[in-house]
């Protein structure tokens, strides 16, 4: 049997376009397919921007991937010699005893991260955006910032093919075969044989594998973007990144990182559904009528009505753990998906490891938590609609 590659990579978002790199980088042959093209953003990387963190409030076992996926990430600007990795720092806040503090600073204090515990009072003085309720701390972490995913996954995918990648833009796979050596796939109009088969379709992967034991649901998640009545207190110099759980809220923002306003989200889901080309992309108004009681009471200075509103979507598995593994039933397929809101910062570690497996080769890193398949009920996704 002839082979067109060794590796082939369906879909070239955040994780197919950092996976085309790795392996390219290793100057294996490599093939690859976007419906659309590296650095669209109608697919899980879209919303303008992504946050990295390294003091996880998901919990301190991801710190040692968030490290290695941070060397990545400046690797990356050193090959191509552009900024990818803005760290202008992010704030935690919480109630001290929370299990989401507890796992910040235990991300701090267990790998010794750049970090700054900081009182009510020192918040006030250095962010005099941000009041702490009674009983709540803020941790500083340095080594966090923000990407662009539209600029990351094109600088990506244009680095592994400047380094011999061959990746096929505005071209849809319709199918996929394996067999004992390989695998072959079918756009309309074309097919390919490749050794291995990377599958990173994203909210997509379901529908390249009909039947196979996939554990995700599509999560739709609602992101607001607001002007400010003073746009110097919301400079990335004065007002980094935060994430907040006050309240009963779950949130995250950003300064005004595209020069003209805030963005806002809340953590959870905005809507459950099942096919990714039916995406609910209308934004209700009833969402920003109960986003005015957050910004009210923990954002003076924003104006409350946003001049611009996004629906995304993520896939999500029950745990909250992505999948990264070699498929249970096919040795040639490697499979990433699940990345259930927070997998964009990890995305050069997990294209990495998905280009070790796909090569055979040790993987350094703990990955048991993303093994295959993420099997448990669905009821634990934190719907937003819980909270007004
Ligand atoms: C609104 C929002 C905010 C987020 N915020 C953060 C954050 O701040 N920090 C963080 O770390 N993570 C965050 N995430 C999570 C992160 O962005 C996603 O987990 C990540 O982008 C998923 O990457 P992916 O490669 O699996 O999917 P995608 O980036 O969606 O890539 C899948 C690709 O596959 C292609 N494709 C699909 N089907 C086919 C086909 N049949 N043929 C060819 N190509 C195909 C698509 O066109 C797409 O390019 C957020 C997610 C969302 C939605």
């Amino acid at each position: 049997m002839t082979f067109d590659a060794d590796v082939g990579v369906v879909g070239l978002g955040a994780m197919g376009s950092m996976t085309a790199w790795r392996l390219a980088k290793r100057g294996v042959s490599v093939l690859g397919w976007d419906r659309l093209a590296p650095g669209h953003d109608q697919s899980a990387s879209g919303g303008e921007s992504r946050i990295f963190r390294t003091a996880y409030k998901e919990g301190p076992a991801y710190v040692p991937l968030l490290i290695k996926s941070r060397h990545l990430w400046n690797e990356l600007e050193a090959d191509t010699g552009t900024l990818l990795l803005n760290l202008i720092g992010a704030i935690s806040m919480a109630q001290e005893d929370s299990d989401y503090m507890r796992n910040v600073i235990a991300s701090c204090r267990n790998f010794d991260l750049d970090h700054e515990i900081l009182s009510a009072s020192q918040v006030r003085e250095r962010y005099p955006v941000h009041t702490l309720d009674p009983g709540e701390v803020a941790v500083l972490d340095r080594w966090a910032g923000y990407v662009r995913p539209d600029r990351a996954n094109m600088v990506a995918a244009r680095q592994a093919e400047s380094l011999g990648a061959t990746l096929h833009r505005y071209t849809p796979i319709r199918d996929i075969e394996f067999s004992q050596h390989g695998a072959t796939v079918y756009s309309d109009t074309q097919e390919w044989r490749v050794r291995k088969l990377v599958l990173t379709a994203g909210p997509w992967t379901r529908r390249l594998l009909p039947g196979s034991e996939l554990n995700h649901k599509l999560v739709r998640i609602v992101l607001a973007w607001y002007r400010t009545e003073n746009d110097t207190l919301f400079q990335p110099d004065v007002f980094p990144i935060f994430m907040r759980l006050s309240g009963g809220l779950d949130f995250c923002g950003w300064p005004m990182i595209n020069g003209d306003s805030v963005k806002l989200g809340r953590n959870g889901s905005h809507g459950v559904f099942e096919d990714p080309d039916k995406l609910n992309r209308n934004v209700e108004s009833a969402w920003f009528i109960r986003w005015r009681r957050m910004i009210r009471d923990y954002l003076p200075g924003i104006i409350p009505d946003p001049v611009r509103v996004g629906a995304y979507m993520d896939s999500w598995t029950p745990s909250g753990n992505a999948v990264v593994d070699l498929h249970p039933d096919c040795s040639n397929l490697v499979t990433l998906y699940g990345f259930s809101g927070h997998g964009y910062k990890l995305s050069p570690i997990f294209g990495e490891i998905a280009a070790r497996l796909a090569l055979e080769e040790k993987v350094e890193q703990d990955i048991s938590i993303f093994r295959s398949p993420a099997l448990g009920p669905f009821d634990a996704i934190p719907n937003e609609t819980m909270v007004p």
